[in-house]
């Protein structure tokens, strides 16, 4: 059901919180409870449009920062009401400060850790939604995958050796932007073979087993207001060349070489099997319950499990996103999910807007910042 407003009180944790935060110009030195005297930021690509949108729809000002060059599609929409155009990422910092001063939230998303990176982020001055202290979790393969066997989750093996790759192995290179450059394997030979010119080799990879199933991203949203965790969607992604492969004939394949890469270009919905659900919740509880022995106060917001579903029906889980994922894009208008729990078009974006505009009208706004 959908509360526009919640009960709160303001505890003494959040108060130190407050009293950390930056004032704003326009609230006299108090912090307030009125949404109109804060504004929802974020950075134009990724998921912007549904953020903005959905800060929109819960009654925010809305600004978007802007590369030079891609403004229009955040003008044709009219998600933004106010454009900040920018040369290079560099300059975000100096408007950093600026709006900092304005009660601006910065809201992350995938292209926003790719282009700042995640050191940077925890630099960032503004207020900013999510936990920042768990980026480091996620950013480093190793304590990812520590983190999700914790959570007592099926993970694909990973081999630490390329010699004793003995079955179809995924190699994927660190911070690869959207899957492009990974490349698969089945033999230690076939691996040296094609990663002797691979030109992604500087950065460090993994080898990683190939799981044959169907990929399934599963997202959620876990509200520390509410203490409840949502399930709001499901998708899948659409890659080039992996889903087009199939167009050509395995015979044609081999006579032309073609090689499977990962390149990510949109992503398609999903509606999961029912009876699969109960599974998906527990999943997402355990990632936050270990989140939550591993990194101060836990995961909140919105987060992502990466998955292949094998034909035994079995999760394995390749990674986790600790924000909005692109995946979410095709429910701007909610999801088949959202649409069961609320009586308005609930996206991830606007979820993330009624847990900010819940927690400015209670008094916890330290409850969504990192
Ligand atoms: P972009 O702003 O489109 O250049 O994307 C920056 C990064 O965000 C990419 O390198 C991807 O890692 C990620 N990304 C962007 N769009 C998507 C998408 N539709 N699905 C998954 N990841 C995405
Ligand atoms: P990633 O950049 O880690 O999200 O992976 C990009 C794509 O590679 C995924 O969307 C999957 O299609 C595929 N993939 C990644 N890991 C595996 C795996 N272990 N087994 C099978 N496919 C995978």
């Amino acid at each position: 059901m959908y509360i526009p407003h919640v009960l709160g009180i303001f505890t003494e944790n959040n108060f130190k919180i407050f009293q950390k935060m930056t004032p704003s110009k326009n609230t006299n030195g108090k912090v307030s409870k009125d949404i109109r005297d804060y504004k929802i930021v974020t950075l134009a690509s990724h998921t912007a449009l549904q953020i903005l949108k959905g800060a929109k729809d819960e009654g925010f000002h809305t600004v978007a920062i802007c590369p030079k060059g891609r403004r229009r599609p955040y003008e044709s929409y009219g998600v933004a009401d106010e454009i900040i155009e920018i040369e290079s990422y560099e300059e975000f910092y100096k408007i950093d400060k600026e709006l900092s001063e304005e009660n601006a939230i910065m809201i992350p998303h995938g292209s926003f850790i790719a282009y700042l990176g995640h050191d940077s982020v925890k630099e960032v001055k503004m207020m900013y939604y999510g936990t920042r202290d768990i980026l480091e979790w996620e950013s480093d393969r190793e304590m990812e995958r520590k983190w999700l066997l914790n959570s007592k989750l099926n993970l694909p093996k990973i081999y630490k050796n390329p010699e004793d790759i003995d079955g179809p192995v995924i190699i994927k290179f660190h911070g690869a932007g959207g899957g492009h450059g990974y490349f698969l394997a089945n033999t230690p030979e076939e691996f040296y073979r094609r990663i002797k010119d691979h030109p992604d080799l500087k950065r460090g990879y993994v080898i990683q087993e190939y799981i044959v199933g169907v990929p399934i991203y599963a997202h959620y949203f876990y509200s520390r207001l509410t203490g409840e965790l949502e399930v709001m969607g499901f998708d899948k992604r659409y890659e080039s060349n992996a889903d087009s492969i199939g167009r050509i004939s395995a015979k044609d394949q081999l006579e032309v070489g073609v090689e499977t890469s990962y390149t990510i270009t949109g992503n398609i919905p999903i509606v999961l099997r029912e009876s699969l659900l109960p599974q998906i919740f527990e999943m997402g509880d355990n990632v936050v319950a270990e989140s939550q022995k591993i990194a101060g106060e836990g995961l909140f917001g919105p987060f992502c499990l990466e998955m292949i579903l094998d034909p035994n029906l079995k999760f394995n889980v390749f990674e986790i996103s600790a924000r909005i994922v692109a995946g979410t894009n095709p429910y701007t208008n909610g999801s088949p999910y959202t649409w069961l729990r609320y009586d308005v078009p609930m996206s991830t974006g606007r979820r993330i807007a009624l847990d900010i505009r819940q927690a400015i009208e209670v008094g916890e706004l330290g409850k969504v910042l990192g």
